[in-house]
């Protein structure tokens, strides 16, 4: 009988093929003993169906004895309408049932180390991963590996529709400035030399726009051996695209049909992670400068989902004797502040110290606070004030009786970061978060330049081939005056607070890409031989052009609303970047070392 004859997915069938000989292939799920009776449930990729498997027929019921959890088997027979009573709501093949005739054992299984027909135990991550196979067996991640796949399908459906084409790029190659460290490939024809896996197809998308292939998309994988966190992995998956003779907003415009598209194909989907109905999202996507998405909500990923903004107090405490305040701005800094609404009965003292060893960890000196109470301020800092003074910063801040207000003190973007952590800290802990509402927004304007304290220099904010605003020629004065100042063609997509992906308009001339270079400080013989063919690029015909990349990983991560990436990744890798399931990265034999021209340290 084993001829792999299948009928029917085990999920799929129904009411509709009653009195129909039905031919499955899955996995023994669950297995229940009645005495007479066995009852499987069997499962496939598609779902779960009841088998029933009686003593009347003595050789298949030894066979069905034989049966433990997870064998492989082929099973045939009628599909049956249940009793009323045994009808099961809880799956959608729960009215039928197949009255075995035949079982044949296609393999055995060893007893799991997981159990896969139970939600609500979850083993420890390292035997999850070890049994990665056996893991993606449970509901839960099967549902996350389809519903990824149908994420996929759908950009690129769109992104087909609109022109775009899909084209890979090689994983071999040179080293791009993305900012990370490179994993490096050895090569054995080319003695002490390497390849560095692509932390991003960048340049060789740049390069397809060069070659005139006007609108490039790819599900493309990054490489970056950086220190893990907890929603990072060494490898992970952009969707990248980049376009020619376009503006910022022709690439924003692409990527907002795209997610529209996307989350409407994937409605169903999305409803029933979140157990309820989420409204599709509207376009387009609110758009904030850097300057305002800093100035309001202290981060330059800012959560949308709830209130809670910053003010900018700095010019009305400027002549204070609040020495603190008015130093602070004498030196050009700035003080911010927070309005926790109601916040006299809903932040206890203990809660007000630990806001306190938040802003400090961050490196803030300190949170001074105030509240309103109905007989006035109740503050250590209000004797340091003027009555009138209190009063423009209530109407500033919109501070009522009961209301209490947060201040930090500080350097710019210290007093703008502090502050935005405190934001974020309290959404979660007076539940000003709605956890099943998408909150897009773009931050636009992003400065070309950041100070590196470590490098003591000027480093690209974003990556070095991200054009500069306003006139290119003149840059290099710029740059003199106002490193600082000078803002980017960059763009950045936020949902919810995280970073999901960013893109910018690039220099497509040669010259000015030359001085960008020059600018951050890398030297002439280095230009040559890191970006030499970028360059020489250019200075063919290079046409406009910019693009953009979101993080798969992490948009299915979210839209699916795990807590984890690795919930959404088939293979991930551990926090310390290893394979516990192949044992990667391993030691290799001598030879293979002596073939690569490598001795280890070790
Ligand atoms: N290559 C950039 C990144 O990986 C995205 C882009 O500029 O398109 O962040």
């Amino acid at each position: 009988m084993i001829n792999m004859k299948r009928t029917h997915n085990c999920g799929e069938v129904g009411v509709k093929d009653i009195d129909h000989e039905i031919y499955l292939l899955g996995w023994v799920h669950r297995r229940r003993d009645h005495g007479g009776l066995i009852f499987l449930d069997l499962r496939d990729r598609s779902g779960i169906v009841q088998v029933v498997v009686s003593s009347q027929d003595a050789e298949l019921f030894a066979t069905a004895e034989k049966l433990r959890i997870e064998y492989v088997v082929q099973v045939s027979g009628k599909a049956v309408k249940r009793s009323p009573e045994t009808i099961n709501q809880q799956i959608k093949t729960g009215e039928i049932e197949i009255k075995c005739s035949n079982l044949e054992i296609l393999n055995t299984s060893k007893t799991p180390p997981i159990e896969i027909a139970d939600a609500t135990t979850e083993p420890d991550e390292m035997v999850r991963l070890r049994y990665r196979y056996l893991d993606l067996r449970k509901d839960k991640m099967r549902e996350n590996l389809v519903f990824r796949h149908k994420l996929i399908r759908a950009m690129a459906n769109y992104l087909d529709q609109k022109g775009f084409i899909e084209i890979e790029t090689p994983f071999l190659t040179k080293s791009t400035p993305e900012g990370a460290r490179d994993y490096l490939v050895p090569s054995r024809v080319n003695p002490g030399k390497f390849y560095a896996l692509p932390q991003s197809p960048q340049l060789f998308k740049q390069l397809l726009m060069i070659a005139g292939m006007e609108k490039y998309f790819q599900v493309a994988r990054c490489f970056r051996d950086e220190d893990l966190r907890s929603d990072r992995q060494p490898e992970f998956t952009q969707l990248d695209l980049e376009m020619s003779f376009v503006t910022r907003d022709d690439v924003i415009e692409v990527i907002e049909g795209t997610l529209k598209h996307t989350l409407a194909e994937l409605e169903k989907d999305i409803d029933k992670y979140r157990g309820k109905r989420i409204p599709l999202i509207e376009l387009p996507f609110p758009r904030l400068t850097w300057d305002e998405a800093m100035n309001r909500f202290g981060s330059d990923k800012p959560d949308l989902r709830f209130g809670l903004e910053l003010v900018d107090i700095s010019d009305l405490v400027r002549d204070t004797e609040c020495m603190i305040f008015a130093r602070t701005v004498a030196a050009g800094g700035a003080v911010k502040c927070i309005n926790v609404k109601e916040g006299e009965n809903k932040l206890s003292r203990a809660e007000l110290e630990k806001l306190e060893e938040t802003a400090k960890k961050l490196g803030a000196k300190g949170l001074a606070w105030l509240v309103l109470t109905s007989n006035g301020p109740k503050s250590p800092i209000a004797k340091f004030f003027k009555e009138e003074e209190l009063e423009l910063i209530y109407t500033r801040t919109k501070c009522e009786t009961g209301d209490v207000l947060l201040f930090v003190a500080d350097y710019f973007d210290i007093a703008c970061n502090v502050l935005g952590e405190v934001r974020l800290e309290l959404g979660k802990k007076m539940q000003l978060i709605d956890y099943n509402s998408f909150h897009f927004t773009w931050v636009i304007d992003f400065p070309l330049f950041e100070y590196s304290k470590t490098e003591k220099r000027w480093v690209s904010r974003h990556h070095p081939f991200t054009s500069p605003q306003g006139n290119l020629d003149e840059i290099e004065e710029k740059f003199l005056k106002e490193p600082g100042r000078i803002k980017a063609q960059a763009y950045d997509l936020v949902l919810n607070g995280t970073e999901i992906g960013g893109g910018s308009i690039r220099i497509h001339r040669a010259d000015i890409q030359h001085k960008i270079f020059k600018i951050i400080g890398i030297g002439e013989e280095e230009i040559n031989r890191r970006f030499g063919f970028l360059i020489e690029a250019l200075e063919y015909g290079a046409p406009p052009h910019g693009g953009v990349a979101l993080g798969l990983d992490r948009l299915v991560m979210m839209l699916a609303g795990m807590d984890s990436i690795r919930d959404v990744i088939a293979f991930p890798k551990t926090q310390s970047a290893l394979c516990p399931l192949t044992g990667a990265p391993d030691v290799v034999d001598p030879q293979q070392l002596k073939d690569i021209h490598i001795r280890t340290a070790i």
